[in-house]
């Protein structure tokens, strides 16, 4: 079933207008989606009529303004099916959970010699806070390849875990591959071991449900950016049995329960993870944009959205001289590329001088360009307001281009 466009895409103003004189083609959803109305307004009703900072006063705005906040912890608590609100803590976006969770968690059970294992397809955000744990706590970081067709080697994962494996960082969906990693089994081998498991959601929650239960994931991470809602808002779910354990990441206010110059103790779950004033503007407006979602359906979304990609690949495909990377037959709506001849950069240019947005570079990803050997590649990436006919005017644009080098 194909979805109301004109309804849904009417939802997104930033569509509606020129780049360069030629209809915006928005394709990096996978950098930051759009923001439908639903979501500009409550933030801007906000800011209007209840702006005050939360948990501390207990005046009428203060008073509002916490109901709010709290209300939208409840709103992802139920949209990822987490046991307790407890369990939802509210970060800046993907990248400081999963540095929370590899600061706070290596340093409640990491000790040298001991291993964390991630994927050679992570996002460096699934990367970098690994390998800086591993240096405080003299831990080694093992990596699960991924074949050339962008699957992950999932049969090599039983004998990567030892006993000596800490946790394990692997991403959901993949931001340059776009394959929809089996982390239900992953989970399940690496709970046979006793093993925890972060997931990093950034790339698959604006595409499918979660149910973090069913999952059985210890950790998961995303950000609002990349579900219809604000920057600088994410979240960390994680098992209470875990962050109960954890030592606090930052210190500060809100997250104490008494300071003494002696010793100082701390809140309870979620605010032990949430020093300083938290972005409640953006927990607000990612609430909204969670609702906005959950009134779609989802499955004709999802099914939508898969055929843009297979569309958007067999044309592609019939460019002579372009590659695409990773071909998973799990995929979410990216598709990696290169065309032979022209360096990725004037392609990304020149697309946007026909008004075409799309990503270029590295992609936050160096493992994945060593993998193919490549210095930088070009990302399209769709979201359910991406139209067939916009896939037709990059195919066509993309063959234009290809003449003129
Ligand atoms: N992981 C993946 C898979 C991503 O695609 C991104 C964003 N590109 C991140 C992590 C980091 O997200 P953020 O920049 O919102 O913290």
């Amino acid at each position: 079933m194909v979805p109301d466009l004109a309804k849904l895409r009417g939802d997104f103003p930033i569509l509606d207008q020129k780049v360069n004189g030629k209809p915006l083609i928005y394709f990096d959803n996978a950098a930051t989606s759009q923001r439908p109305i639903p979501v500009i307004e409550r933030i801007d009703e906000f800011s209007r009529h209840t702006n005050a900072n939360i948990h501390r006063a207990n005046h009428y705005l203060a008073n509002k303004t916490t109901e709010a906040f709290e209300a939208s912890r409840e709103t992802v608590r139920r949209y990822i099916n987490a046991a307790e609100a407890a369990e939802v803590i509210f970060t800046s976006g993907t990248t400081e959970s999963i540095n929370l969770v590899a600061r706070s968690f290596g340093e409640a059970f990491v000790t040298a010699g001991d291993e964390v294992i991630v994927t050679e397809m992570e996002h460096h955000a699934n990367i970098v806070p690994w390998q800086m744990m591993c240096e405080r706590q003299g831990a080694i970081l093992k990596v699960l390849p991924f074949k050339d067709n962008g699957e992950l080697c999932i049969e090599l994962l039983d004998n990567l875990i030892t006993e000596k494996t800490r946790i394990i960082a692997v991403t959901h969906v993949s931001n340059t591959l776009g394959t929809i990693n089996s982390i239900a089994e992953i989970i399940l081998k690496a709970h046979l071991k006793n093993v925890p498991v972060l997931i990093d959601g950034a790339q698959a929650v604006p595409h499918f449900m979660i149910d973090v239960q069913a999952l059985g994931c210890d950790f998961y991470t995303f950000s609002g950016h990349k579900i219809y809602g604000p920057t600088g808002i994410g979240v960390l779910y994680g098992k209470r049995k875990w962050l109960d354990l954890m030592p606090p990441f930052l210190g500060g206010g809100e997250m104490i329960d008494r300071v003494t110059f002696a010793k100082t103790t701390y809140n309870q779950l979620p605010y032990k993870f949430e020093a300083g004033t938290p972005n409640y503007v953006g927990a607000i407006g990612l609430a909204e944009a969670i609702k906005y979602v959950s009134g779609l359906d989802k499955q004709a979304i999802c099914g939508y959205e898969h055929d843009l990609l297979t569309v958007a690949t067999q044309r592609l495909k019939q460019i002579e001289g372009l590659k695409i990377y990773g071909e998973a037959p799990s995929k979410t709506g990216v598709i990696c590329f290169n065309i032979e001849g022209i360096h990725p950069f004037d392609l990304g240019t020149l697309l946007d001088q026909l008004g075409i947005a799309v990503r270029t570079g590295r992609l936050c990803a160096d493992p994945v360009m060593d993998h193919f050997g490549v210095e930088n590649m070009v990302r399209a990436s769709f979201a359910f307001y991406n139209t067939f006919n916009e896939i037709e005017a990059f195919y066509k644009a993309l063959i234009r281009l290809k003449a003129m080098f």
